[in-house]
């Protein structure tokens, strides 16, 4: 793409109101544009990360066997009252919904989605009767609505938000178990791909109403919202919420072993028990011909917080600086006087290969400008082409991670990317 065809513009300045780093640089970047506080849109650069984490965490939900679909937005609020989880004591008792509610223009109540357990199971109810249709494991990427009290975290805590969730529905406890184990690995392997693997967490926390504890993935971050305690020598994380003696004991490790961090909770896995298909009479036929509930899990992951949280990590004092695997284009060329010609040639070259490629061609910004913006936008590769290059057939080829730049040759430069 040619940057000075995109429309969006970098900004100097800081935008007033937002405390997070990752809601600053994204919007200095020309990554999100503020709505109000906690509404952000993605505009085009964005969009382009968005879809690329989405894409991750699409393969590995494909390969553990998970079907992906679509539920809506509003829901039924007479499906919510069964489980208890419509009104705000009842939504607290079970988690916490930060509903948002409309209305028909009858003056009849509707739900904005901020979950699906409900929804999902009532329309299973149509689908599984016996136990040739199980297990089964469905999953979406879908705006979730939710009320949130604090909006400061930037795009890592909004209250509109897309989330991939994904809900696994098995006969029996050993069924689910095996399943939330391999999807309790399908979310470390996300977590590396994204380039948080080095310090994400999976971490025991509280289970909620449905089990004694879930496992939440947690980034070490100083802008975490999260207290979690970790045991490095053994690998254990346990979220403050239930750092007890109890579960220490239970355990059988010391507080003492233990060291504290902020973390970002990037992705949540729940048993569920048979609490959604008992209340909501989600059964199946056994071999043996009796009828019993449906052994269900939830796993989500919201996909704006894993990019904040990626922005978080690994930015420095000049900008973002995104891992290849999501990256908005892989490659940045910098075209400065002279080399013109040459920067078009390694551009045509690098997108004929099916390399991503920005190419700055903005005439009316000053070199240094065009420093700067590479280093805020944070493109893992960037590449120089200039009347002095040029003259020695050279790119100056510098990674985003580090500080000296290398000369390759302009025309082995299309093959840097094929290789790496
Ligand atoms: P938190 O404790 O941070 O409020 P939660 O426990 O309410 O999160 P879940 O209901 O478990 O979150 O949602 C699953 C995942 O969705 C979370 O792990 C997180 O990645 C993401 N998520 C939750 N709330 C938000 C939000 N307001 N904005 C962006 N992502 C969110
Ligand atoms: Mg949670």
């Amino acid at each position: 793409m040619r940057q000075s065809t995109l429309f969006t513009k970098t900004r100097r300045e800081d935008p007033a109101n937002e405390e997070s780093i990752n809601a600053k640089l994204l919007i200095r970047g020309g990554f999100i544009h503020k709505e109000m506080a906690g509404v952000y849109t993605l505009l085009p650069l964005g969009l382009r990360v968005f879809n690329n984490i989405m894409g991750i965490i699409r393969e590995e939900m494909n390969g553990i066997g998970g079907q992906e679909m679509l539920m809506t937005t509003l829901q039924d609020p007479d499906l919510w009252k069964k489980t208890g989880r419509w009104t705000e004591e009842g939504a607290n008792a079970h988690n916490g919904l930060p509903w948002f509610k409309t209305k028909l223009s009858t003056g009849n109540e509707l739900g904005i989605a901020n979950t699906h357990e409900e929804t999902l199971t009532n329309i299973l109810r149509g689908h599984i009767s016996s136990y040739k249709d199980l297990p089964c494991y469905m999953y979406q990427f879908q705006n979730k609505f939710r009320n949130e009290l604090r909006a400061k975290s930037g795009i890592m805590r909004a209250r509109e938000f897309v989330m991939k969730d994904l809900y696994s529905f098995s006969k029996t406890e050993e069924e689910f178990r095996e399943f939330y184990e391999a999807c309790a690995s399908a979310y470390l392997r996300i977590f590396s791909r994204l380039g948080l693997g080095d310090r994400t967490y999976r971490t025991f926390a509280s289970g909620g109403a449905f089990s004694k504890f879930s496992d939440e993935f947690q980034t070490l971050s100083e802008a975490g919202e999260d207290i979690i305690y970790i045991a490095k020598e053994k690998n254990i994380a346990i979220n403050k919420e239930v750092f007890t003696d109890d579960v220490l004991a239970e355990m059988n490790v010391k507080r003492e072993e233990f060291e504290e961090y902020k973390a970002i909770e990037v992705g949540n896995i729940f048993p569920l028990g048979t609490k959604y298909s008992e209340t909501l009479g989600l059964l199946y036929r056994t071999e043996q011909g009796t009828e019993k509930p449906v052994v269900m899990g939830s796993y989500g992951i919201g996909v704006g917080r894993a990019m904040g949280t990626i922005v978080e990590a690994l930015h420095d004092e000049r900008g973002i600086v995104w891992p290849a695997s999501v990256a908005p284009f892989q490659v940045h060329i910098i075209v400065l006087q002279g080399g013109e010609q040459e920067a078009e040639k390694l551009y045509q070259a690098l997108e004929k290969q099916g390399t991503e490629t920005l190419l700055d061609d903005r005439e009316d910004k000053t070199p240094g400008e065009r420093f700067a913006d590479a280093d805020l936008i944070g493109i893992p590769v960037r590449i120089v082409v200039s009347a002095k290059t040029v003259a020695m057939s050279l790119g100056e080829l510098k990674k985003r991670t580090e500080k000296e730049p290398e000369m390759i040759p302009l025309n082995a430069i299309p093959a840097f990317f094929t290789q790496s």
